[in-house]
């Protein structure tokens, strides 16, 4: 059974170009041959992956891919040779495309040497519910790609230097002629570089990138809540050509609390009262996260009914205060009763006002 390319990278039809570029950066890291040595299956899974974004990332082909089904002869041929032929065009030993360039996409398009901003990278923390309410420093390791630290990112050898592809001079694109038009493409000596090494750094094989884990110290902020992004201005992937780098964005994953529920700034906390607690009023002692209190909980209470503790919830993200702590009512009705509460309970009865025979529904 073959997949279409919109199944091989997990997106719908309609995904925009920038969700398919990654979702294919996500799969071909995760079966990239470098990091499933001798996996077969991995294997294949990658230049399937790499054949459907290669499709998809070219609006031509995507086009005629979902117009007819497949993107004509040398495209996408209805699926049915994915991971046949047409894949071993791609070159496996080739890293420096795969983790680089490629992803940036600007290399084969922009010519010789533009400066490419590095991407973004994401990484999640888990911090304890306390910890989301006072603030916390935690560490957390990010693996990222970065100038070879031996080559310094050029990828020659140290003490050599990249030469001017003596094919394109230096412009990375070539030009082809035919007719009227003259078409350019990236020049396949240098794959669009402008330059080419002829002495490749042993480190990095020439690529010029490594792969490094790195550990920043980040702060996440009082108030934290779940899907909280703290952005680290420029630890992200490595710029390329001299581009700047992507940014790093921890996102906090707050653990539920057993007893508070987080409503925007404001925490929910259930107090279990008794019938005649509700009904005549009473002082109940309450958890908040700064110690116990005691909660005035009006005659006549509701189940339900929430009662506002100013200022007692979480720290508002943004500006000063606190949010307020939300006491929601809960009547509990006692599965057991001793004697004296059940012949109170009877006495009610009789003296209740109440008529169950008049009790009014709402509608
Ligand atoms: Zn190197
Ligand atoms: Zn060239």
């Amino acid at each position: 059974m073959s997949r279409s390319p919109y199944e091989v990278l997990g997106v719908a039809k309609n995904a925009s170009d920038d969700e398919i570029k990654k979702a294919y950066r996500k799969l071909a890291r995760q079966y990239h041959p470098d990091r499933n040595p001798g996996d077969a299956s991995a294997e294949d899974q990658f230049k399937e992956v790499q054949g459907a974004y290669d499709l998809l990332s070219d609006p031509e082909k995507r086009r005629a891919y979902d117009t007819f089904g497949s993107a004509g002869p040398r495209g996408f041929p209805g699926g049915a040779n994915m991971g046949g032929a047409r894949f071993e065009e791609f070159n496996l030993g080739d890293l420096g495309d795969l983790l680089g360039g490629m992803f940036g996409g600007a290399r084969a398009r922009g010519g010789a040497r533009q400066p490419i901003r590095g991407d973004d990278l994401e990484t999640r923390v888990q911090i304890s519910f306390e910890d989301s309410l006072k603030g916390i420093q935690v560490r957390v390791p990010v693996e990222a790609e970065t100038a070879c630290s031996v080559c310094h990112g050029t990828g020659a050898e140290p003490g050599t230097a990249p030469v001017v592809c003596p094919q394109c001079g230096g412009r990375g694109v070539v030009s082809d002629s035919q007719g009227l038009f003259a078409f350019s493409q990236p020049c396949p000596r240098c794959q669009g570089n402008g330059s080419i090494v002829e002495k490749p750094c042993k480190h990095c094989r020439g690529v010029g990138r490594e792969r490094a884990t790195k550990r920043y110290a980040v702060k996440i902020p009082a108030g934290a809540r779940s899907g909280t992004r703290v952005r680290l201005k420029g630890k992200g992937e490595g710029g390329r050509n001299g581009g700047p780098a992507g940014d790093l964005y921890v996102v906090v994953d707050v653990a539920p609390s057993p007893l508070f529920e987080r409503r925007g700034a404001d925490l929910v906390l259930d107090v279990p009262v008794t019938y005649a607690e509700a009904a005549l009023g009473a002082s109940v002692q309450i958890p908040t996260p700064d110690g116990s209190i005691a909660l005035k909980v009006p005659a006549g209470t509701e189940s339900g009914k929430l009662l506002r503790v100013k200022g007692r919830g979480a720290p508002h993200l943004k500006g000063n205060g606190r949010g307020d702590l939300l006491a929601r009512v809960k009547v509990t009705i006692p599965k057991k009763l001793t004697k004296a509460e059940r012949e109170a309970l009877e006495e009610y009865r009789k003296v209740s006002r109440e008529d169950p025979r008049e009790r009014v529904f709402a509608t």
